[in-house]
């Protein structure tokens, strides 16, 4: 265990994944700073006691004023854009949201000093596997620029710690859903697009039906198969690799977050069928663009480097979470 517990930085601390790495952090006793640009995220996601600013990763400027002002030990990097099919329609986002401004982030970290850096990837870098299962040493071919976009910062990344006195943690997410367990933080994206998400709201009615995009996969049941990931474990994972970069600073890791088991769309359905008590109206639709048919983590890596033990592996608590989440009121809002 780590003794020194300094302030960390979390980018995107107002958005899904990073509101729920500010609950885990602060749970564990690491003083956390919030920088979010509130275009996806809401003020009111942010965590009590965490010092927040509404600023954009691509001002240098000021997170250069706020890493000296808060003497940043680490940046968690969350902020960025996470949907595949609009990276496909506008890649210049993809590349100046998930790269360039994150080549600005990096720059800031090396100026003032900061030696750990923690980095939100994507599984979407592997593109289309050749395995069922895919390793952190797969090839890394992403058929979408959502992949490529965070591909490119790993490598920005890679780069930098060989040049400069930091170390970082590239974690390539597989498919995050569910909420925290205590109801404190969720999911709240507009117009969301993610699969977990879009069910439980046409369960509860806010939507009219789900969409399967695809029936015709070389997979099980010919839709997409997915390894979904509860998000309280994914932000623990966060926290074990904090721990791990203060530990052993000459030591840089790239590390699957999954599961190792995947759900194709009919079984994630069904789930929030089970769960919910309902039958939600399912359309077939064409594939979306950029959807590879399968993607499930070789998750061996993380599990020997880090003392991680995932804790909500079941598809039902994961959707059960995602719903209890999902029937809570609107947040009111922050001013
Ligand atoms: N999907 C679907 N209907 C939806 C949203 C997603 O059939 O409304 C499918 C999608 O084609 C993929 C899987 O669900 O096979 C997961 O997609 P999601 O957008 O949740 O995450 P991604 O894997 O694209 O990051």
């Amino acid at each position: 265990m780590t003794s020194k517990k300094f302030p960390v930085l979390v980018t995107g601390g107002a958005g899904y994944i990073g509101s729920h790495a500010v609950l885990a952090l602060q749970d564990a006793g690491w003083p956390v700073v919030v920088v979010d640009n509130l275009v996806t995220g809401f003020r009111s996601a942010v965590p009590y006691g965490a010092p927040f600013y509404e600023t954009d990763v691509g001002d240098g400027e000021t997170v250069r004023i706020i890493l000296r002002a808060h003497n940043i030990g680490a940046i968690m990097h969350f902020a960025g854009s996470v949907v595949v099919p609009e990276s496909v329609e506008n890649p210049l986002k993809y590349y100046d949201n998930n790269t360039a401004r994150s080549r600005v982030l990096i720059e800031a970290a090396v100026t003032e000093g900061v030696p750990h850096f923690v980095f939100s990837s994507t599984a979407a870098v592997y593109g289309e596997p050749e395995a069922s299962r895919v390793s952190e040493e797969s090839p890394t071919r992403p058929i979408n620029p959502y992949g490529m976009s965070k591909l490119m910062t790993e490598a920005m990344l890679r780069d930098v710690t060989a040049a400069h006195d930091l170390n970082h943690c590239i974690l390539r997410y597989f498919n995050v859903a569910g909420a925290d367990p205590q109801g404190r933080a969720g999911q709240s994206t507009t117009g969301a697009t993610h699969l977990i998400k879009v069910a439980v709201e046409a369960a509860l009615g806010k939507r009219s039906h789900v969409a399967i995009f695809g029936d015709d996969f070389d997979t099980r049941d010919g839709t997409g198969v997915r390894d979904y990931i509860h998000v309280s474990d994914l932000v623990a994972a966060h926290v074990l690799a904090l721990e791990a970069l203060v530990e052993k600073p000459a030591v840089s890791m790239t590390l699957n977050c999954g599961y190792g088991r995947g759900y194709s769309v009919l079984e994630v359905l069904d789930a929030v069928d089970r769960v919910s008590g309902g039958q939600i109206e399912r359309r077939q639709e064409p594939r979306r663009s950029g959807d590879p048919g399968e993607l499930i983590s070789e998750n061996a890596h993380v599990l020997a480097t880090l003392p991680w033990q995932p804790r909500h592996q079941n598809i039902d608590e994961i959707v059960s979470h995602a719903l209890d989440w999902e029937r809570r009121p609107a947040l009111a809002p922050v001013s």
